[in-house]
């Protein structure tokens, strides 16, 4: 086992967190203290900055104008990139457009490379990954999508309601998964469509009000009214959306991780910062032992949550699905994070409340975490079922 990165990871990920340090987080400051997310001209003038660092896509090979590393590289990286929100947003990093470039890279053909994965590679567009649906549709369970798509000659006519579609509103474009099939599970009857955001038949019902910030585009509820794409829009082959879906998930599900944890590091670093200078009860908080326990605990969930999603990566890199490993990955880390942020806010007090700092905003973001992408309890059900497979026999 070796886990030493290589030289010039190394030296990405110092790049990177200087540039976090000195460009993004005094923006991150200015967007906290005027109650405003970040604008789409603050966006340009950040990301104008990462390129000229020569930080932009550390996951995108050099073709597409990225930094070229591997899944396992950019676990520090992504990290670095994280520390604050609007770095991942700058390195055009961040979910949903991060998942979207990766299947559009593996599965894309000519025509949709040029069209949406180049414009999207250089930052130029947002893209919508269109899932989930609410009640009675597509959830948790990936069996109850109810969105169709009937063949009409050469065209597609798609049918449906969906919600929580991340970054929606200001997308040039959506992936949209849909029934192909009705007569076959989910596993062989489903297929992703590329749809154009201002094709007639797309209707934006509304951003849905949540907690949590919006500078990483809100979260549309889309309705499709016999929505028309040509059999060319389909992305990889008919019948084939769920396996995409997987394909895009297990590797998403990591760089979530990835990022949350920069967030989660930086709120530790806070804490601790704010624990050494803040005296009460005649010494400094950080030598009441409790205080040094939260600490502790947030360090060593972070550390082991680095190891396992170094060991997932690692994985999939050589082909293994990893199914349960970036299960397990995804439940710990968002737990881990949530938790981090928690004990974070309790330490720096009143102070870990306001919007001084960026703990309480994060706090609220860091939630859903906990439901996206899998929720824990589906991905515990997941663990467990190959658990009870291996030992469950008596
Ligand atoms: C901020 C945010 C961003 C999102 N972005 C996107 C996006 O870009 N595209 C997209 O398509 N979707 C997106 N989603 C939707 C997200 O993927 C779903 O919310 C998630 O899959 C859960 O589905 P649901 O909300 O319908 O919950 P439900 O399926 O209704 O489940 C509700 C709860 O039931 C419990 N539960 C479910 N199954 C089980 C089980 N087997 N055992 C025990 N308990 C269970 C869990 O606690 C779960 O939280 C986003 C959601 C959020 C909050």
């Amino acid at each position: 086992m070796d886990f030493t990165y290589a030289p010039h990871v190394h030296e990405i990920v110092r790049r990177v967190r200087a540039f976090v340090d000195t460009e993004v987080i005094p923006v991150e400051a200015r967007t906290l203290a005027s109650r405003e997310g970040l604008s789409a001209a603050g966006l340009m003038e950040l990301r104008a900055k990462a390129k000229a660092a020569g930080l932009w896509a550390p996951q995108l090979p050099p073709d597409l104008g990225g930094m070229g590393l591997t899944l396992s590289e950019i676990v520090p990286v992504f990290e670095a990139a994280g520390r604050s929100h609007l770095g991942i947003l700058a390195l055009n990093c961040a979910a949903p457009d991060e998942g979207n470039m990766h299947l559009l890279n593996h599965y894309a053909n000519a025509d949709q490379r040029e069209r949406y994965l180049r414009p999207l590679a250089a930052g130029e567009i947002h893209s919508g990954f269109a899932m989930t649906e609410p009640a009675p549709g597509v959830g948790s369970d990936p069996n109850m999508l109810r969105t169709t798509a009937v063949r009409d000659g050469d065209e597609w006519v798609i049918n449906g309601h969906k919600w929580w579609t991340s970054g929606g509103t200001g997308a040039e474009f959506l992936l949209i998964m849909a029934r192909s099939n009705p007569d076959v599970p989910t596993s062989k009857g489903a297929t992703i469509f590329i749809a154009p955001a201002n094709a007639p038949g797309i209707e934006f019902v509304r951003d849905i009000p949540h907690m949590g910030f919006d500078d990483l585009g809100g979260h549309a509820e889309i309705k499709f009214h016999d929505l028309r794409v040509p059999h060319s829009s389909i992305l990889g082959n008919e019948g084939d959306g769920y396996a995409l879906v997987q394909a895009r998930l297990g590797p998403a599900r990591l760089t979530h991780c990835m990022r949350w944890t920069g967030i989660a590091q930086r709120a530790l670093e806070i804490a601790t910062r704010y624990a050494a200078e803040r005296e009460a009860f005649g010494k400094h908080l950080s030598e009441h032992q409790s205080i040094q326990w939260m600490l502790a605990d947030s360090a060593l969930e972070l550390h082991a949550g680095r190891l396992m999603m170094q060991q997932a990566a690692w994985l999939l890199e050589q082909g293994d699905q990893a199914r349960q490993e970036t299960s397990m990955c995804k439940v710990f880390v968002a737990e881990t994070v949530n938790r981090v942020i928690d004990r974070a806010i309790q330490i720096c007090g009143g102070m870990g409340i306001s919007r001084d700092l960026p703990l309480s905003k994060w706090y609220e973001s860091a939630r859903a975490f906990r439901i996206y992408d899998g929720a824990s309890e589906v991905h515990r059900m997941v663990i467990a079922r190959k658990v009870i497979k291996q030992y469950g026999s008596v």
